[in-house]
Protein backbone atom coordinates (compact mmCIF):
# COMPACT_ATOMS: atom_id res chain seq x y z
CA UNK A 1 0.00 0.00 0.00
CA UNK A 2 1.31 3.49 -0.95
CA UNK A 3 0.63 5.99 2.25
CA UNK A 4 1.70 9.31 1.16
CA UNK A 5 4.01 10.81 4.06
CA UNK A 6 5.68 14.75 3.12
CA UNK A 7 8.37 14.59 5.83
CA UNK A 8 9.82 17.95 6.34
CA UNK A 9 13.30 17.72 4.72
CA UNK A 10 15.75 19.11 2.87
CA UNK A 11 17.95 16.78 1.83
CA UNK A 12 17.10 12.71 1.38
CA UNK A 13 20.21 10.84 0.73
CA UNK A 14 19.59 7.58 -0.73
CA UNK A 15 22.37 4.96 0.48
CA UNK A 16 24.46 4.20 3.41
CA UNK A 17 27.68 3.58 2.81
CA UNK A 18 31.10 6.20 2.89
CA UNK A 19 29.59 8.01 0.49
CA UNK A 20 26.03 8.57 1.70
CA UNK A 21 27.43 9.37 4.87
CA UNK A 22 29.73 11.79 3.77
CA UNK A 23 26.86 13.84 2.04
CA UNK A 24 24.60 13.51 5.20
CA UNK A 25 27.64 14.66 7.85
CA UNK A 26 28.25 17.51 5.26
CA UNK A 27 24.68 18.46 4.59
CA UNK A 28 23.50 18.76 8.29
CA UNK A 29 26.40 20.59 9.28
CA UNK A 30 25.14 23.22 6.77
CA UNK A 31 22.32 23.44 8.46
CA UNK A 32 19.94 21.03 6.45
CA UNK A 33 17.34 18.50 8.03
CA UNK A 34 18.94 14.98 6.37
CA UNK A 35 17.49 11.54 6.44
CA UNK A 36 19.31 8.73 5.24
CA UNK A 37 17.87 5.61 4.20
CA UNK A 38 19.53 3.17 4.10
CA UNK A 39 18.88 -0.49 2.48
CA UNK A 40 20.53 -2.65 4.87
CA UNK A 41 19.36 -3.63 8.04
CA UNK A 42 21.72 -1.52 11.12
CA UNK A 43 23.93 -4.69 11.59
CA UNK A 44 25.38 -4.78 7.86
CA UNK A 45 24.80 -1.24 7.04
CA UNK A 46 27.44 0.88 5.46
CA UNK A 47 27.70 -1.37 2.21
CA UNK A 48 30.59 -1.76 0.24
CA UNK A 49 32.48 0.63 2.29
CA UNK A 50 32.37 -1.57 5.15
CA UNK A 51 35.11 -4.10 3.87
CA UNK A 52 37.85 -0.83 3.04
CA UNK A 53 41.17 -0.61 4.74
CA UNK A 54 42.40 2.21 3.01
CA UNK A 55 41.86 5.82 1.19
CA UNK A 56 44.11 7.24 -1.25
CA UNK A 57 44.75 10.72 -0.64
CA UNK A 58 46.97 13.89 -1.89
CA UNK A 59 49.71 14.93 1.01
CA UNK A 60 52.71 17.32 0.80
CA UNK A 61 54.61 15.58 3.28
CA UNK A 62 55.85 12.23 5.60
CA UNK A 63 53.32 11.83 8.28
CA UNK A 64 53.32 9.65 11.69
CA UNK A 65 51.22 7.75 9.01
CA UNK A 66 51.89 8.28 5.47
CA UNK A 67 56.23 7.64 4.37
CA UNK A 68 55.97 10.67 1.90
CA UNK A 69 54.64 13.15 0.22
CA UNK A 70 52.12 12.11 -3.19
CA UNK A 71 51.37 15.28 -4.90
CA UNK A 72 48.60 15.65 -7.71
CA UNK A 73 50.88 15.50 -10.03
CA UNK A 74 51.91 12.16 -9.60
CA UNK A 75 48.41 11.83 -8.38
CA UNK A 76 47.36 12.52 -11.81
CA UNK A 77 49.84 10.24 -13.83
CA UNK A 78 48.83 7.26 -11.82
CA UNK A 79 44.96 7.78 -12.39
CA UNK A 80 46.17 8.48 -16.42
CA UNK A 81 47.87 4.85 -16.31
CA UNK A 82 45.25 2.73 -14.74
CA UNK A 83 42.21 4.44 -17.11
CA UNK A 84 44.27 4.58 -20.43
CA UNK A 85 42.67 8.32 -20.30
CA UNK A 86 39.28 7.01 -19.62
CA UNK A 87 38.90 9.42 -17.11
CA UNK A 88 37.68 13.15 -16.96
CA UNK A 89 40.37 15.36 -16.19
CA UNK A 90 38.80 18.29 -14.80
CA UNK A 91 36.74 16.41 -12.12
CA UNK A 92 39.77 13.66 -11.71
CA UNK A 93 41.73 16.86 -10.81
CA UNK A 94 38.91 17.95 -8.47
CA UNK A 95 38.81 14.97 -6.47
CA UNK A 96 42.79 14.91 -6.35
CA UNK A 97 43.05 18.48 -5.10
CA UNK A 98 40.28 17.93 -2.29
CA UNK A 99 41.39 14.96 -0.91
CA UNK A 100 44.23 16.50 0.49
CA UNK A 101 41.46 17.86 3.33
CA UNK A 102 40.46 14.25 3.88
CA UNK A 103 43.44 13.80 6.10
CA UNK A 104 41.97 16.29 8.81
CA UNK A 105 38.00 15.28 7.80
CA UNK A 106 37.86 12.25 8.11
CA UNK A 107 39.60 12.11 12.05
CA UNK A 108 37.24 15.20 12.79
CA UNK A 109 34.15 12.85 11.98
CA UNK A 110 35.41 9.89 14.23
CA UNK A 111 37.52 8.11 12.04
CA UNK A 112 40.92 7.00 13.38
CA UNK A 113 44.47 6.32 10.91
CA UNK A 114 46.96 3.66 11.23
CA UNK A 115 50.68 3.44 11.46
CA UNK A 116 51.77 1.97 8.09
CA UNK A 117 52.13 -1.45 7.68
CA UNK A 118 54.62 -3.46 5.66
CA UNK A 119 51.43 -5.29 2.78
CA UNK A 120 51.44 -6.85 -0.53
CA UNK A 121 50.31 -3.76 -1.83
CA UNK A 122 52.87 -1.45 -1.33
CA UNK A 123 50.32 1.83 -0.48
CA UNK A 124 52.24 3.02 2.74
CA UNK A 125 53.33 6.25 0.66
CA UNK A 126 49.82 7.05 -0.99
CA UNK A 127 46.99 5.77 1.15
CA UNK A 128 45.90 5.58 4.72
CA UNK A 129 45.18 3.29 6.41
CA UNK A 130 41.80 3.06 8.80
CA UNK A 131 42.29 1.78 12.32
CA UNK A 132 39.93 -1.16 12.60
CA UNK A 133 39.43 -0.64 8.71
CA UNK A 134 36.15 0.37 6.77
CA UNK A 135 33.43 -0.72 9.48
CA UNK A 136 34.85 1.20 12.08
CA UNK A 137 35.22 4.13 9.64
CA UNK A 138 31.54 3.66 8.75
CA UNK A 139 30.44 2.83 12.67
CA UNK A 140 32.62 6.21 13.39
CA UNK A 141 30.23 8.48 10.42
CA UNK A 142 27.00 6.86 11.79
CA UNK A 143 27.82 7.82 15.40
CA UNK A 144 28.60 11.39 14.39
CA UNK A 145 25.47 11.52 11.91
CA UNK A 146 23.57 10.27 14.46
CA UNK A 147 24.87 12.85 17.03
CA UNK A 148 24.39 15.81 14.67
CA UNK A 149 20.71 15.30 14.26
CA UNK A 150 20.64 13.54 11.08
CA UNK A 151 17.62 10.84 11.00
CA UNK A 152 18.58 7.22 9.69
CA UNK A 153 16.27 5.06 8.75
CA UNK A 154 17.56 1.30 7.96
CA UNK A 155 15.99 -1.65 6.00
CA UNK A 156 14.35 1.09 4.13
CA UNK A 157 15.39 0.57 0.09
CA UNK A 158 14.33 2.79 -2.15
CA UNK A 159 12.52 1.61 -4.81
CA UNK A 160 11.12 4.36 -7.17
CA UNK A 161 12.26 8.35 -7.39
CA UNK A 162 9.52 10.72 -8.75
CA UNK A 163 11.11 13.19 -10.91
CA UNK A 164 9.33 15.70 -13.43
CA UNK A 165 11.27 17.79 -16.01
CA UNK A 166 14.55 17.12 -14.45
CA UNK A 167 13.66 17.98 -10.57
CA UNK A 168 13.15 15.38 -8.44
CA UNK A 169 9.83 15.58 -6.19
CA UNK A 170 9.88 12.00 -3.80
CA UNK A 171 10.85 8.80 -3.18
CA UNK A 172 9.08 5.84 -2.29
CA UNK A 173 10.85 3.83 -0.42
CA UNK A 174 9.84 0.01 1.38
CA UNK A 175 9.67 0.58 5.08
CA UNK A 176 8.21 -1.54 7.95
CA UNK A 177 6.86 -3.38 4.98
CA UNK A 178 4.81 -0.84 3.15
CA UNK A 179 6.04 1.77 0.47
CA UNK A 180 6.17 5.48 1.07
CA UNK A 181 6.31 8.95 -0.72
CA UNK A 182 9.42 10.79 0.92
CA UNK A 183 9.35 14.33 -0.31
CA UNK A 184 12.30 16.51 0.01
CA UNK A 185 13.96 19.67 -1.40
CA UNK A 186 16.43 17.71 -2.56
CA UNK A 187 18.14 14.49 -3.01
CA UNK A 188 21.60 12.63 -2.98
CA UNK A 189 21.79 9.46 -4.71
CA UNK A 190 24.62 7.73 -3.04
CA UNK A 191 23.30 3.69 -3.12
CA UNK A 192 26.59 2.38 -5.01
CA UNK A 193 26.65 0.32 -8.24
CA UNK A 194 24.81 -2.88 -9.41
CA UNK A 195 26.87 -5.63 -9.07
CA UNK A 196 24.95 -7.49 -6.64
CA UNK A 197 22.16 -7.61 -9.59
CA UNK A 198 22.60 -11.27 -11.05
CA UNK A 199 19.86 -10.86 -14.13
CA UNK A 200 21.30 -7.41 -14.62
CA UNK A 201 24.98 -8.30 -15.10
CA UNK A 202 23.83 -11.45 -16.72
CA UNK A 203 22.53 -8.69 -20.03
CA UNK A 204 26.39 -7.67 -20.55
CA UNK A 205 27.97 -11.39 -19.35
CA UNK A 206 25.15 -13.98 -20.03
CA UNK A 207 24.98 -16.85 -17.83
CA UNK A 208 28.45 -16.67 -16.85
CA UNK A 209 27.09 -13.61 -14.60
CA UNK A 210 25.50 -17.11 -12.67
CA UNK A 211 28.75 -17.92 -11.30
CA UNK A 212 29.77 -14.26 -10.47
CA UNK A 213 31.07 -14.24 -6.43
CA UNK A 214 30.27 -10.64 -5.55
CA UNK A 215 32.61 -9.40 -2.87
CA UNK A 216 30.21 -6.71 -1.47
CA UNK A 217 26.65 -6.22 -0.07
CA UNK A 218 23.70 -7.93 -1.99
CA UNK A 219 21.83 -4.61 -1.57
CA UNK A 220 23.64 -3.39 -4.08
CA UNK A 221 20.95 -3.57 -6.64
CA UNK A 222 21.17 -0.64 -8.57
CA UNK A 223 17.85 0.04 -8.13
CA UNK A 224 18.61 3.95 -8.04
CA UNK A 225 20.78 3.63 -11.04
CA UNK A 226 18.16 2.10 -12.95
CA UNK A 227 15.67 4.80 -11.92
CA UNK A 228 18.43 7.82 -12.51
CA UNK A 229 18.46 6.19 -16.29
CA UNK A 230 14.67 5.91 -16.46
CA UNK A 231 14.05 9.48 -16.19
CA UNK A 232 16.54 10.85 -18.85
CA UNK A 233 19.85 10.93 -16.72
CA UNK A 234 23.22 10.50 -18.86
CA UNK A 235 24.86 6.82 -18.08
CA UNK A 236 28.00 7.25 -17.79
CA UNK A 237 30.72 4.00 -18.24
CA UNK A 238 31.02 0.68 -20.04
CA UNK A 239 27.44 -1.16 -18.76
CA UNK A 240 29.87 -4.65 -19.36
CA UNK A 241 33.03 -3.00 -16.84
CA UNK A 242 33.41 -3.95 -13.89
CA UNK A 243 36.76 -4.38 -11.28
CA UNK A 244 36.76 -8.22 -10.71
CA UNK A 245 39.92 -10.51 -9.13
CA UNK A 246 40.17 -13.93 -8.84
CA UNK A 247 38.32 -15.03 -5.91
CA UNK A 248 38.49 -18.52 -3.70
CA UNK A 249 35.41 -20.42 -5.00
CA UNK A 250 34.64 -21.42 -1.73
CA UNK A 251 33.85 -17.87 -0.89
CA UNK A 252 29.95 -17.25 0.30
CA UNK A 253 28.07 -15.42 -2.85
CA UNK A 254 27.63 -12.17 -1.23
CA UNK A 255 29.60 -10.38 1.08
CA UNK A 256 32.66 -12.14 1.66
CA UNK A 257 35.14 -9.25 1.62
CA UNK A 258 38.35 -9.24 1.31
CA UNK A 259 39.46 -12.60 2.95
CA UNK A 260 38.71 -14.69 0.05
CA UNK A 261 40.80 -13.31 -2.31
CA UNK A 262 43.62 -15.42 -3.56
CA UNK A 263 47.20 -14.30 -4.24
CA UNK A 264 48.74 -17.87 -5.13
CA UNK A 265 48.80 -16.97 -8.75
CA UNK A 266 52.20 -15.54 -9.43
CA UNK A 267 53.67 -18.59 -6.87
CA UNK A 268 52.89 -21.73 -9.04
CA UNK A 269 50.15 -22.31 -12.32
CA UNK A 270 46.46 -22.03 -12.98
CA UNK A 271 44.25 -24.20 -15.49
CA UNK A 272 41.09 -24.23 -16.47
CA UNK A 273 38.28 -27.53 -16.02
CA UNK A 274 39.62 -28.62 -19.21
CA UNK A 275 42.89 -28.79 -17.42
CA UNK A 276 44.94 -26.13 -19.62
CA UNK A 277 46.38 -22.97 -19.08
CA UNK A 278 45.10 -19.66 -20.33
CA UNK A 279 47.28 -16.73 -19.31
CA UNK A 280 50.92 -15.87 -18.06
CA UNK A 281 50.53 -16.26 -14.29
CA UNK A 282 53.71 -14.31 -13.83
CA UNK A 283 53.32 -11.26 -16.04
CA UNK A 284 53.97 -8.36 -13.64
CA UNK A 285 53.40 -7.90 -10.49
CA UNK A 286 50.38 -9.20 -8.30
CA UNK A 287 49.23 -5.73 -7.28
CA UNK A 288 49.19 -4.42 -10.89
CA UNK A 289 47.75 -7.86 -12.65
CA UNK A 290 45.06 -9.17 -9.84
CA UNK A 291 42.31 -6.69 -10.88
CA UNK A 292 42.75 -8.48 -14.78
CA UNK A 293 42.40 -12.47 -13.40
CA UNK A 294 38.82 -11.79 -12.46
CA UNK A 295 37.72 -11.30 -16.38
CA UNK A 296 40.27 -13.90 -17.25
CA UNK A 297 38.19 -16.87 -14.87
CA UNK A 298 34.76 -15.40 -16.13
CA UNK A 299 35.97 -15.75 -20.05
CA UNK A 300 36.81 -19.81 -18.83
CA UNK A 301 34.39 -22.30 -19.14
CA UNK A 302 32.39 -22.79 -16.21
CA UNK A 303 33.98 -19.60 -15.04
CA UNK A 304 36.12 -21.98 -12.99
CA UNK A 305 39.41 -22.28 -12.63
CA UNK A 306 42.49 -24.14 -10.42
CA UNK A 307 45.37 -22.27 -8.40
CA UNK A 308 48.28 -25.31 -8.50
CA UNK A 309 51.39 -24.41 -6.09
CA UNK A 310 53.75 -26.38 -4.03
CA UNK A 311 55.04 -26.55 -0.57
CA UNK A 312 57.66 -24.25 -1.50
CA UNK A 313 55.11 -21.62 -2.78
CA UNK A 314 52.88 -22.09 0.14
CA UNK A 315 54.44 -19.32 2.63
CA UNK A 316 55.45 -17.07 -0.26
CA UNK A 317 51.43 -15.04 -0.11
CA UNK A 318 48.87 -14.08 2.47
CA UNK A 319 47.12 -16.92 4.18
CA UNK A 320 44.19 -18.00 2.69
CA UNK A 321 41.18 -18.07 4.77
CA UNK A 322 40.20 -21.29 3.60
CA UNK A 323 42.74 -24.23 3.77
CA UNK A 324 44.02 -25.52 0.23
CA UNK A 325 43.03 -28.90 -0.75
CA UNK A 326 46.16 -30.71 -0.24
CA UNK A 327 47.60 -33.64 -1.65
CA UNK A 328 50.76 -35.64 -2.13
CA UNK A 329 51.30 -35.94 -5.82
CA UNK A 330 49.66 -33.92 -8.43
CA UNK A 331 47.47 -36.85 -9.35
CA UNK A 332 45.55 -37.14 -6.03
CA UNK A 333 45.98 -33.48 -6.30
CA UNK A 334 43.52 -33.07 -8.86
CA UNK A 335 41.22 -36.07 -7.75
CA UNK A 336 40.74 -34.02 -4.91
CA UNK A 337 39.62 -31.00 -6.87
CA UNK A 338 37.41 -33.07 -9.15
CA UNK A 339 39.58 -32.50 -12.32
CA UNK A 340 41.69 -34.94 -14.96
CA UNK A 341 44.45 -36.18 -12.93
CA UNK A 342 46.62 -37.84 -16.08
CA UNK A 343 45.95 -34.19 -17.58
CA UNK A 344 47.02 -31.68 -14.46
CA UNK A 345 50.44 -34.30 -14.47
CA UNK A 346 51.05 -34.20 -18.14
CA UNK A 347 50.59 -30.01 -17.68
CA UNK A 348 52.79 -29.57 -14.79
CA UNK A 349 55.14 -31.79 -16.35
CA UNK A 350 55.78 -29.55 -19.51
CA UNK A 351 55.21 -26.96 -17.12
CA UNK A 352 58.49 -28.40 -15.06
CA UNK A 353 60.31 -28.70 -18.25
CA UNK A 354 60.12 -25.29 -19.47
CA UNK A 355 61.02 -23.53 -16.54
CA UNK A 356 64.58 -21.91 -16.80
CA UNK A 357 66.75 -21.77 -13.71
CA UNK A 358 67.25 -18.79 -12.51
CA UNK A 359 67.61 -16.37 -9.97
CA UNK A 360 63.99 -16.38 -8.06
CA UNK A 361 63.16 -13.17 -6.28
CA UNK A 362 59.34 -12.59 -5.72
CA UNK A 363 60.57 -8.39 -5.53
CA UNK A 364 61.42 -8.13 -9.23
CA UNK A 365 60.83 -9.07 -12.26
CA UNK A 366 63.08 -11.61 -11.94
CA UNK A 367 65.00 -13.91 -14.63
CA UNK A 368 62.68 -17.20 -13.74
CA UNK A 369 60.78 -17.70 -16.97
CA UNK A 370 59.16 -20.07 -19.53
CA UNK A 371 61.10 -21.30 -22.66
CA UNK A 372 58.67 -22.94 -25.32
CA UNK A 373 55.82 -22.97 -23.68
CA UNK A 374 52.45 -21.21 -24.80
CA UNK A 375 51.08 -19.51 -23.20
CA UNK A 376 54.75 -18.18 -21.51
CA UNK A 377 54.92 -17.66 -17.55
CA UNK A 378 57.35 -14.68 -17.39
CA UNK A 379 58.38 -14.55 -13.75
CA UNK A 380 59.14 -16.58 -10.89
CA UNK A 381 58.46 -19.61 -13.01
CA UNK A 382 59.71 -22.70 -10.44
CA UNK A 383 59.17 -26.29 -11.21
CA UNK A 384 56.25 -27.53 -8.82
CA UNK A 385 58.04 -30.32 -7.60
CA UNK A 386 58.08 -30.21 -4.05
CA UNK A 387 55.26 -32.39 -2.05
CA UNK A 388 52.95 -31.69 -0.55
CA UNK A 389 50.61 -30.32 -3.39
CA UNK A 390 48.20 -27.64 -2.78
CA UNK A 391 45.17 -25.89 -5.28
CA UNK A 392 42.50 -23.53 -4.91
CA UNK A 393 39.54 -23.58 -6.93
CA UNK A 394 39.12 -20.01 -8.07
CA UNK A 395 35.97 -17.63 -9.31
CA UNK A 396 35.75 -14.29 -10.49
CA UNK A 397 35.25 -12.17 -7.45
CA UNK A 398 33.19 -9.05 -8.24
CA UNK A 399 34.11 -6.07 -6.31
CA UNK A 400 32.19 -3.15 -8.35
CA UNK A 401 30.57 -2.24 -11.65
CA UNK A 402 31.77 1.06 -13.74
CA UNK A 403 28.34 1.72 -14.98
CA UNK A 404 27.08 4.93 -13.54
CA UNK A 405 25.36 8.47 -13.97
CA UNK A 406 26.99 11.50 -15.55
CA UNK A 407 28.16 14.34 -12.67
CA UNK A 408 29.16 17.99 -12.85
CA UNK A 409 31.44 19.35 -10.58
CA UNK A 410 29.08 20.18 -8.11
CA UNK A 411 27.67 16.89 -8.34
CA UNK A 412 24.47 17.29 -9.93
CA UNK A 413 23.15 14.92 -12.05
CA UNK A 414 23.42 15.46 -15.72
CA UNK A 415 20.45 14.88 -17.93
CA UNK A 416 20.50 13.14 -21.82
CA UNK A 417 19.74 16.95 -22.61
CA UNK A 418 23.23 17.68 -20.87
CA UNK A 419 21.97 19.61 -18.54
CA UNK A 420 22.36 19.41 -14.80
CA UNK A 421 19.16 18.22 -13.09
CA UNK A 422 17.80 21.00 -10.61
CA UNK A 423 18.32 19.15 -7.40
CA UNK A 424 19.15 15.62 -7.97
CA UNK A 425 22.94 14.67 -6.93
CA UNK A 426 24.90 11.71 -7.07
CA UNK A 427 28.14 10.21 -5.60
CA UNK A 428 29.99 7.67 -4.79
CA UNK A 429 30.14 4.27 -7.15
CA UNK A 430 26.97 5.28 -9.04
CA UNK A 431 28.94 8.43 -10.51
CA UNK A 432 32.63 6.85 -10.17
CA UNK A 433 32.62 6.12 -13.81
CA UNK A 434 33.59 9.75 -15.03
CA UNK A 435 36.18 9.45 -12.96
CA UNK A 436 37.61 5.79 -13.34
CA UNK A 437 36.19 4.99 -16.71
CA UNK A 438 38.79 1.84 -16.21
CA UNK A 439 41.07 -0.15 -14.45
CA UNK A 440 41.90 0.63 -10.62
CA UNK A 441 43.75 2.75 -8.62
CA UNK A 442 43.87 1.11 -5.01
CA UNK A 443 42.02 3.36 -2.33
CA UNK A 444 41.00 5.60 -4.69
CA UNK A 445 37.18 4.24 -4.62
CA UNK A 446 36.65 5.94 -1.13
CA UNK A 447 38.57 8.84 -2.00
CA UNK A 448 35.87 9.99 -5.37
CA UNK A 449 32.95 8.55 -2.99
CA UNK A 450 34.45 10.87 0.34
CA UNK A 451 35.20 14.39 -2.26
CA UNK A 452 32.19 13.81 -4.40
CA UNK A 453 29.53 12.62 -1.30
CA UNK A 454 30.87 16.28 0.76
CA UNK A 455 30.51 17.99 -2.45
CA UNK A 456 26.56 16.47 -3.22
CA UNK A 457 26.17 16.85 0.88
CA UNK A 458 26.90 20.41 0.43
CA UNK A 459 25.20 21.67 -2.99
CA UNK A 460 22.00 19.70 -1.70
CA UNK A 461 21.94 21.53 1.54
CA UNK A 462 22.61 25.11 -0.83
CA UNK A 463 18.97 23.78 -2.57
CA UNK A 464 17.61 22.31 0.49
CA UNK A 465 17.84 25.37 2.69
CA UNK A 466 17.67 28.02 0.09
C1 LIG B 1 35.98 -6.33 -0.64
C2 LIG B 1 36.14 -4.88 -1.03
C3 LIG B 1 37.25 -4.19 -0.60
C4 LIG B 1 37.43 -2.86 -0.99
N1 LIG B 1 38.50 -2.18 -0.49
C5 LIG B 1 38.64 -0.86 -0.77
C6 LIG B 1 39.64 -0.07 -0.12
O1 LIG B 1 40.40 -0.54 0.72
N2 LIG B 1 39.72 1.24 -0.47
C7 LIG B 1 38.85 1.83 -1.37
O2 LIG B 1 38.97 3.02 -1.63
N3 LIG B 1 37.87 1.11 -1.96
C8 LIG B 1 37.74 -0.21 -1.68
N4 LIG B 1 36.70 -0.91 -2.23
C9 LIG B 1 35.75 -0.19 -3.11
C10 LIG B 1 34.82 0.62 -2.19
O3 LIG B 1 34.12 -0.26 -1.38
C11 LIG B 1 33.85 1.48 -2.98
O4 LIG B 1 34.51 2.25 -3.93
C12 LIG B 1 33.12 2.44 -2.01
O5 LIG B 1 32.85 1.84 -0.80
C13 LIG B 1 31.86 2.92 -2.65
O6 LIG B 1 31.15 3.69 -1.71
P1 LIG B 1 29.63 4.01 -1.97
O7 LIG B 1 29.16 4.79 -0.80
O8 LIG B 1 29.44 4.57 -3.33
O9 LIG B 1 28.91 2.58 -2.02
P2 LIG B 1 28.64 1.51 -0.86
O10 LIG B 1 29.57 1.66 0.27
O11 LIG B 1 28.54 0.18 -1.48
O12 LIG B 1 27.23 1.96 -0.32
C14 LIG B 1 26.05 1.81 -1.07
C15 LIG B 1 24.93 1.87 -0.07
O13 LIG B 1 23.68 2.05 -0.72
C16 LIG B 1 22.73 1.20 -0.11
N5 LIG B 1 21.68 1.01 -1.12
C17 LIG B 1 21.76 0.36 -2.31
N6 LIG B 1 20.61 0.47 -2.97
C18 LIG B 1 19.77 1.19 -2.19
C19 LIG B 1 18.43 1.66 -2.33
N7 LIG B 1 17.70 1.39 -3.43
N8 LIG B 1 17.87 2.38 -1.32
C20 LIG B 1 18.59 2.67 -0.19
N9 LIG B 1 19.88 2.25 -0.01
C21 LIG B 1 20.45 1.54 -1.01
C22 LIG B 1 23.51 -0.03 0.28
O14 LIG B 1 22.86 -0.76 1.30
C23 LIG B 1 24.80 0.62 0.77
O15 LIG B 1 24.69 1.03 2.11
C24 LIG B 1 36.48 -2.24 -1.85
C25 LIG B 1 35.35 -2.94 -2.26
C26 LIG B 1 35.17 -4.25 -1.85
C27 LIG B 1 33.93 -4.99 -2.29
Amino acid sequence: MLTSNHYPYDVLVAGGGNAALCAAITARRAGARVIVLESATRDFRGGNSRHTRDIRYMHRAASEFVTDAYGEEEFWQDLRGVTGGATNERLARLVIRESETLGDWMPANGVRWQKPLRGTLHLTRSNLFMLGGGKAMMNAYYDTAAKLGVEIHYDSEVQELKVRDGEFISAVALRDGSARAMGAKAIVVAAGGFEANIPWLKEYWGEAAENFIIRGTKNNQGVLLRELLKHGAKPEGDPRGCHAVALDARAPKFDGGIVTRLDSVPFGIVVNKMVKRFYDEGEDFWPKRYAIWGKLIAEQPGQIAYSIVDANALPRFMPSVFPPVAAGSIAELATAMEIDPQALVAVVEEFNRSARVGRFDPGSLDDCHTEGLTPPKSHWAKAIDTPPYYGYPLRPGITFTYLGVAVDELARVIMQNDRPAKNIFAAGEVMAGNILGQGYLAGFGLTIGSVFGRIAGREAARHGCA
